[in-house]
């Protein structure tokens, strides 16, 4: 079953058309890489996913649901603030920048929003906040603050929050973009992790190790749109597009 499924998506800033029709399937339990240059739309497509663009054109589902509707009588709906906010909670993201709150400490970043949105009580939320840094590689750093920690070491706190949510799905953005080159792969084997663990999930990488061995399916992404799609073995080694090709020329 597809827990993603895009069809047709547009998305224009004024006159500048970022997505122009993008197609785009996860099933459930597959994880997708989203590899492009920079400017093709891969953020701003996450960013529809997740309900923090808007799409002008086309329908993005998500586990069955249209992204942003409900369907009634036969008809779509435009949701209410509350629904969006429920079906958003269903979705994890991690960007490139951590954004941890500084005043608080690992354990406290990930427990928060199973307190304040889920309602869960504190003192399970944070007995399931400091198994969750546990799963991270981080169960001696819970009473850390965001300053004490490595960027690695706070990427992986970020996932543990995205994480407390119960997301079904988790969208990453260049997750290990902005972090010291020694410190990708602790991150990286966490998201390996999750994958085997079996979370869906859409990473935008340029990291094509990762693509090549995690990777269910690799897309490739130039001018807002989609042109390649297919398995990391047959895309990344064996491109059929000439933008494919050069692409990963320069990457590789
Ligand atoms: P990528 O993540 O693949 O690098 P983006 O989705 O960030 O690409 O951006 C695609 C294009 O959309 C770029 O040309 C970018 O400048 C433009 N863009 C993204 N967000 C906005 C915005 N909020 N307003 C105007 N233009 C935007
Ligand atoms: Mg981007």
């Amino acid at each position: 079953m597809s827990l993603v499924r895009a069809v047709g998506v547009r998305k224009s800033f004024g006159h500048t058309e970022v997505l122009r029709g993008v197609d785009l399937i996860v099933d459930a339990g597959q994880v997708v890489c989203l590899l492009g240059p920079s400017g093709a739309g891969k953020s701003t497509f996450l960013r529809c996913v997740n309900h923090l663009e808007t799409i002008d054109a086309g329908r993005i589902w998500v586990d069955g649901e249209p992204v942003g509707f409900t369907s009634r009588g036969g008809k779509l709906h435009e949701l209410r603030e509350r629904e969006v906010a429920r079906q958003r909670r269903g979705v994890g993201m991690v960007f490139q920048r951590f954004n941890l709150f500084p005043h608080r400490t690992a354990v406290e970043n990930v427990a928060e929003g199973p307190v304040h949105v889920l309602r869960t009580a504190r003192k399970e939320a944070v007995a399931r906040a400091r198994a969750l840094l546990d799963r991270v590689g981080l169960a001696d750093k819970a009473d850390a603050y965001p300053h004490q920690l490595s960027g690695g070491q706070q990427q992986r706190v970020a996932i543990a929050r995205a994480l407390a949510m119960r997301p079904k799905l988790m969208l990453f953005d260049e997750p290990t973009s902005a972090l010291d080159p020694e410190l990708v792969g602790e991150v990286l084997e966490v998201m390996a992790d999750l994958a085997r663990d079996g979370m869906t999930m859409i990473v935008v990488t340029h990291e094509i190790g990762f693509a090549r061995q995690v990777a269910d399916s690799v897309v490739f992404m130039v001018d807002g749109a989609v042109v390649e799609t297919g398995p990391p073995g047959q895309v990344l080694d064996n491109p059929r597009q000439q933008r494919t090709q050069q692409f990963l020329a320069k990457v590789l």
